[in-house]
C-alpha cells in the first residue's frame, strides 16, 4: 500500500498511527484538512479485516468530515480516528484512556467524539486523559447529538419538498425510514408529528416494536421491501452504502433524504443514477450535519440560539445545493463542490492574512 500516494490523492494532511503496549490499543488518527480550523470527528471502533481496510476507512471518513464541516459553515476542518478492535475484546476504560492520550498528543488540532462502536461512556473515559473530546455524557461535552441530527435532516426534507415545488406540508406524505435507532426514531417522530404516515424497518426487533408502540409506525419486517416501498420520502437512517445501482433502479420514492453517512455506495455513479431516475437526493453530509453542528458549536463556544440557527440553516444550504445540482452531474457532486468552494475561500482568506 502506497500510503503517501493515498494521502496526496485526496489532499490529506496527516495520518498518525499509535500502539499502546499496555492495553494493546492499535489506533489511527487522520487529519484531512485544517484549512478552516481544528478538526472534529468521531472515533470508530471496528473489527477491521486488516490494517489497509482501517487506513482506507479513516482516510475516507476524515475527508467526509471536511466537507460536512465546510458545508455547515463551521470554522472547522475534517478528521476522524479509528481503533482496530480485536475479536472478542470489549471496549474498556484502560483502552479508552490510552486512546484519549493519543488524541491529546494533537494538542487540540483533533477533537474526538462518538462514532460506531464508541458511546458516550467511552468518550467520558477518553476525556479523563484529554480535554479534546466532545460527545461524552458525564463530562457535559454535549451529550447525545442525535436529536440535532434528526432535526437537521427534517429541515433537509423541507428543502427537498420546496425544491420540487411541493407544499411543505407533511400531512398526506408517506415517509419510509430504514433504521429507527437514535436518529431514525427521532426523525420518525418529527415527521409523524408533522402529519406524515411512517413506514419503518429495523433489523433490531425491539427498536422496531418501540417505534410501532410509541409512534404508531407501520412496521415493514422485510428490509428490502422498505427500500422499494411506494413513498414520498425514503430516509436511510442505518448503514452507509445502501444505495447502489440495483437498489436505485428499484426505488419508488420521489426524494431520498436520511441521516445515514455515505448512503451512496459509489457516490459519483449512484448520484448520477438518482438524477437520471428523477429522484431528488438530499446529500447526506449536508442534511445530517445537525449533530456535528451541535458538538462543534459547543466546542467553539456558540450559544444555544446560534446552534439552533445553524441547524435551521441546513434547509437553506440544502436548497442552494439542490439548485446548483441542476448544472452538476448530481446532487452529491454539487454538495462536494459547494463545500470545496468554502474551503478554498477559507484558504484564500488565510493567505491574505499571512501576506498582510
Ligand atoms: P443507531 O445505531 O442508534 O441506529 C441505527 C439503527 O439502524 C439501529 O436500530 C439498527 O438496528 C438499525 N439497522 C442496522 N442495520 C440495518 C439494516 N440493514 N436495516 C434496517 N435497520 C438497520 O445509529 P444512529 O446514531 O441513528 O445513526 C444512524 C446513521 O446515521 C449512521 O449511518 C450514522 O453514521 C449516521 N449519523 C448519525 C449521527 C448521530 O448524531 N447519531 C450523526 C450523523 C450521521
Amino acid at each position: 500500500m502506497k500510503i503517501f500516494e493515498l494521502l496526496s490523492s485526496h489532499g490529506h494532511e496527516r495520518l498518525a498511527f499509535h500502539h499502546d503496549s499496555a492495553t494493546g490499543l492499535k489506533a489511527m488518527i487522520a487529519i484531512h484538512s485544517t484549512v478552516l480550523g481544528n478538526a472534529l470527528g468521531g472515533t470508530r471502533r471496528w473489527a477491521y479485516n486488516d490494517e489497509s481496510e482501517a487506513i482506507r476507512d479513516v482516510l475516507r471518513l476524515s475527508e467526509g468530515m471536511t466537507y460536512k464541516s465546510a458545508a455547515a459553515d463551521l470554522p472547522m476542518g475534517g478528521a476522524k480516528s479509528v481503533i482496530i478492535a480485536r475479536g472478542g475484546q470489549h471496549a474498556n476504560e484502560a483502552e479508552a484512556r490510552a486512546m484519549g492520550r493519543f488524541v491529546d498528543t494533537f494538542g487540540g488540532t483533533y477533537i474526538a467524539a462518538e462514532d460506531v462502536g464508541v458511546n458516550t461512556q467511552y468518550c467520558d473515559w477518553m476525556a479523563l486523559e484529554t480535554p479534546h473530546i466532545m460527545g461524552g455524557e458525564t463530562v457535559s461535552h454535549g451529550g447525545d447529538p442525535s436529536p440535532y441530527t434528526s432535526l437537521g435532516c427534517f429541515n433537509g426534507m423541507k428543502a427537498c419538498l420546496k425544491h420540487l415545488g411541493r407544499k411543505v406540508d407533511f400531512s398526506g406524505l408517506t415517509v419510509a425510514i430504514q433504521g429507527v435507532g437514535a436518529t431514525g426514531f427521532k426523525l420518525a417522530k418529527l415527521c409523524k408529528d408533522a402529519g406524515a404516515k411512517i413506514k419503518a424497518t429495523d433489523v433490531n426487533k425491539s427498536a422496531l416494536d418501540r417505534a410501532v408502540k410509541e409512534l404508531g409506525v407501520e412496521a415493514i419486517e422485510d428490509g428490502a421491501a422498505l427500500l422499494t416501498a411506494k413513498c414520498d420520502i425514503l430516509a436511510p437512517c442505518a448503514l452507509g452504502g445502501v444505495l447502489d445501482h440495483p437498489a436505485i433502479e428499484r426505488l419508488q420514492c420521489q426524494i431520498v433524504c436520511g441521516t445515514a453517512n455515505n448512503q451512496l455506495l459509489h457516490p459519483n455513479d449512484d448520484g448520477m443514477h438518482l438524477k437520471v431516475r428523477n429522484i431528488l437526493y438530499g446529500p447526506d453530509f449536508v442534511v445530517n450535519a445537525g449533530g456535528l453542528i451541535r458538538l462543534a458549536g459547543l466546542h467553539l463556544g456558540m450559544s444555544e440560539a446560534e446552534i439552533d440557527r445553524k441547524v435551521e440553516a441546513i434547509e437553506q444550504t440544502t436548497l442552494t445545493v439542490l439548485k446548483e445540482a441542476a448544472h452538476a452531474p448530481s446532487a452529491h457532486d454539487a454538495a462536494v463542490a459547494y463545500a470545496k468552494r468554502r474551503i478554498e475561500s477559507g484558504r484564500a482568506n488565510k493567505r491574505a492574512v499571512t501576506a498582510g
